[in-house]
């Protein structure tokens, strides 16, 4: 996790570094720090909390900071607390070496006791500090260079980093290495801008160079960029690309939340995700990753899908739909999981990856497993040239935009058209759906994006509903089938960004145990959409209201029954059951988002979370 940042050219420093974080917060957001080269000295500010608290503090000096060098960081804490010492940058004993780092530093422990038996000292709990002075220790020990010193000791190292690195008696140069944490390059004539994500660069330059695991780079002023492999520190050739990215999908524009921002996109996503891979009047569907490895897919006896989090969600929304159109066994694990437990893979089985990052560490980890067993892997990820897409056999973007609210909304609905969009396909391929069925699904996926606009409007009725609950301490989500991980989804959305404790639960399955939770004080949101198991989700109702338990039920347009039984219904339209996910998660997307305004909860920043989990 956390956001790293550096540049190296001739424009002031410090508004670069201080709006890149400010991109870079939905990284992490416990703490922040910069160095800047001023005044023949590094100019060094860290603190607790979010960006906007540097700026107070580097403000409160009364200086104005003027250079041209420096590095920033905002902080997902690992290794000690969120407070001033473990934010970064962390500093080397001599005070020569100064150091951002993104990732874990797994063998920390071992290398710290070796140099304090060297008479290293540590003021923080970082692991962050161990390396810087792990640096600093081989230079002076072999008189050598900053950069040779960084790469002898980055390959003492074991777990994932991005670094960037500058030297006090040599300010002209920023010292970078990427090793499972994501790290870009924004290259100009004359300048280097350095992001975990080149949202925080883009408004200066869209030539930009993602560096590779294993690779570093050494940037000098007025030189052209020097990259290597950190193995071997063979020289490497660059290759820049034009990055695209529309300014406006980064920017809040008239929404208060990111989040909000993203849910109300989800009509003009899903037709993104749709975009050139689902022509309906023909009923084709176009996805090359498939396509060009149709008889892996023919032939496959079982697929495995890894994930975490509310891409773990969609995982199972997609065994459902795999398993119904394409009769494949499904089995949906989570990633951090299945890579410790020696799982049972042979040559060619199918395992799907799903990251909306493509950054997640475990996923990631899962993924390098499989392969190595000899899986074929297929990646669903949203973000383009991602860890996870340079790593798979194949794949597919999901194409929803940056989604900066760490509360996925619009990753999630776009995974699962994706799921859909492959189910059907290799369905067709398997000759497990016949055509009419075929034809008709494609025309009820053209339909989509207008029923989730329409969806939308439910919003008036949640702010009611929110206004009523706002204050439990607890919520329990039903649903059942296809729908019962739309209730997982909807408890995470609403414990993610409102701190209220939620559970989703499969709706037969509360009788064994939740059911001993409620009474007047627990609402429960039940997904009663019509086909699901409908009158088995009447009598789950009715087992509610007897125990005084208040019921809001997400049910379809033109529904009587539950009307009379739910103290709140929120009407959504209709559509085929294996659809039903994308509409049914609106009002819970919404319903999570209103209470936490109502608690007056940072919604795009939740405490503890960050948008993407790079780290294990
Ligand atoms: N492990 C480092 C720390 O705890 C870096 C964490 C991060 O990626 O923000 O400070």
């Amino acid at each position: 996790m956390c956001g790293i940042i550096g540049y190296l050219g001739y424009r002031e420093a410090y508004p670069i570094l201080i709006n890149g974080l400010k991109k870079l917060e939905y990284r992490g957001y416990d703490s922040s720090g910069i160095a800047i080269f001023y005044k023949n000295g590094f100019f060094l500010c860290k603190t607790k909390g979010r960006v906007s608290e540097l700026e107070k503090k580097i403000f409160s000096y009364k200086i104005k900071i003027k250079g041209t060098i420096g590095i920033g960081h905002t902080r997902w804490a690992t290794h000690g607390i969120p407070d001033d010492i473990n934010a970064h940058p962390h500093v080397s004993n001599s005070n020569e070496l100064i150091m951002i780092h993104n990732g874990i530093i797994e063998n920390y422990h071992k290398i710290k006791i070796f140099l304090l038996k060297n008479g290293f000292t540590f003021v923080s709990k970082t692991d962050t500090e161990v390396l810087v002075n792990l640096i600093e220790y081989i230079k002076k020990k072999n008189k050598l260079s900053l950069e040779e010193s960084v790469r002898i000791s980055l390959n003492e190292i074991v777990g994932a980093y991005s670094i960037a690195i500058v030297e006090k008696s040599n300010p002209e140069t920023i010292i970078i290495a990427k090793l499972g944490s994501p790290l870009a390059l924004g290259i100009n004539e004359k300048e280097f801008f350095i992001a975990s994500d080149p949202i925080s660069f883009i408004n200066y330059t869209n030539n930009t160079l993602y560096l590779k695991d294993g690779e570093m780079a050494i940037l000098k002023k007025n030189k052209e960029l020097d990259l290597r492999k950190i193995i071997n520190n063979h020289k490497l050739n660059p290759i820049i690309k034009k990055l695209k990215i529309n300014l406006k999908e980064i920017e809040k524009g008239e929404y208060k939340y990111f989040m909000l921002k993203e849910i109300y996109e989800q009509p003009k996503t899903i037709l993104d995700t749709l975009r050139g891979r689902l022509l309906i009047p023909k009923g084709i569907i176009c996805i090359d990753g498939i396509e060009s490895n149709k008889d892996i897919f023919i032939n496959a006896k079982s697929i495995t899908i890894l994930a975490c989090g509310t891409s773990w969600h969609s995982g199972l929304i997609g065994e459902y739909l795999l398993e119904k159109l394409t009769r494949i066994p499904v089995e949906v694990e989570y990633a951090s999981e299945f890579r410790y437990k020696n799982p049972i893979l042979e040559k060619k089985d199918i395992i799907i990856v799903i990251s909306q990052s493509g950054e997640t560490a475990d996923t990631l980890a899962a993924l390098k497993l499989a392969k190595k067993k000899g899986a074929f892997v297929f990646g669903i990820c949203n973000v383009v040239g991602s860890s996870i897409a340079r790593n798979v056999d194949a794949g597919v973007y999901t194409h929803a935009g940056p989604e900066i609210g760490v509360a996925s909304t619009k990753a999630f609905t776009a995974q699962i058209i994706i799921l859909v969009l492959i189910a059907l396909k290799i369905g067709k391929y398997r000759f497990t759906i016949n055509n009419n069925f075929y034809q008709s699904f494609c025309k009820e996926l053209g339909s989509i994006s207008e029923k989730v606009n329409n969806t939308l409007k439910v919003y008036n009725s949640i702010k009611i509903i929110a206004k009523k609950y706002f204050n439990v301490n607890n919520f329990l989500y039903l649903g059942r089938g296809i729908n019962f991980p739309v209730a997982l989804e909807g408890a995470l959305k609403l414990k993610e960004i409102s701190y209220i404790h939620a559970e989703g639960y499969p709706a037969a399955e509360m009788k064994h145990g939740p059911i001993a939770l409620i009474d007047e004080n627990m609402p429960v949101v039940i997904i009663a959409t019509k086909k699901g198991c409908y009158e088995k989700i009447i009598g789950n109702i009715q087992e509610i209201k007897a125990r005084k338990g208040k019921i809001i039920a997400i049910v379809n347009e033109g529904d009587i029954q539950i009307n009379t039984l739910a103290d709140f219904t929120i009407k959504v339209p209709y559509i085929i059951e294996e659809l039903s996910p994308l509409i049914t998660v609106i009002p819970l997307q919404l319903l999570a988002y209103q209470i936490a305004c109502i608690r007056g909860e940072n919604v795009d920043q939740p405490r503890n979370l960050a948008k993407s989990v790079t780290v294990e």
